[in-house]
């Protein structure tokens, strides 16, 4: 059998309009052909104490340890990774990981899936799992 190529496109979808297309994998931000608007493909880590009014991607958010997150609104489109600590509302199409000294505090928590640790402390509205609508296609 032939060997498998790594894959240079993604599939992802816009956080914001909900259109889906395809991009490089080495695509780091683009412009969405429907809405017309930059978003972020890349992945993110967080490391430290970022307080920002929205995290939004549509690869992986990943939390150190250390790293905290202090957003109104969290969205990501491949999921989320958590050993530290977010603080704010969390959307996501892909599955949210919760590491034993994850914390999460906010109003909801939309996401595909969850994997939580022993340990791990949730504060807020959990609705999972979510997808979000397809209105838009
Ligand atoms: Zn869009």
């Amino acid at each position: 059998m032939a060997r498998r190529k790594k894959p240079t496109t993604r599939n992802i979808r816009c956080y914001l309009c909900g259109k889906r297309f395809t991009v490089s994998t080495k695509t780091m931000s683009t412009t969405c052909p429907a809405c017309n608007k930059a978003i972020k493909v890349e992945d993110v880590i967080v490391k430290s104490y970022v307080p920002v009014i929205q995290l939004q991607t549509c690869g992986t958010i990943k939390i150190t340890k250390r790293g905290r997150i202090a957003a109104k609104q969290i969205q990501s489109g491949d999921g989320i990774d958590c050993e530290g600590t977010i603080d704010g509302n969390i959307e996501t199409e892909g599955t949210v990981r919760f590491g034993p000294n994850a914390v999460w505090k906010g109003r909801s928590l939309h996401s595909r899936a969850l994997d939580i640790q022993d340990g791990a402390t949730l504060i807020g509205e959990v609705i999972v799992p979510w997808s979000r609508s397809e209105d838009n296609d």
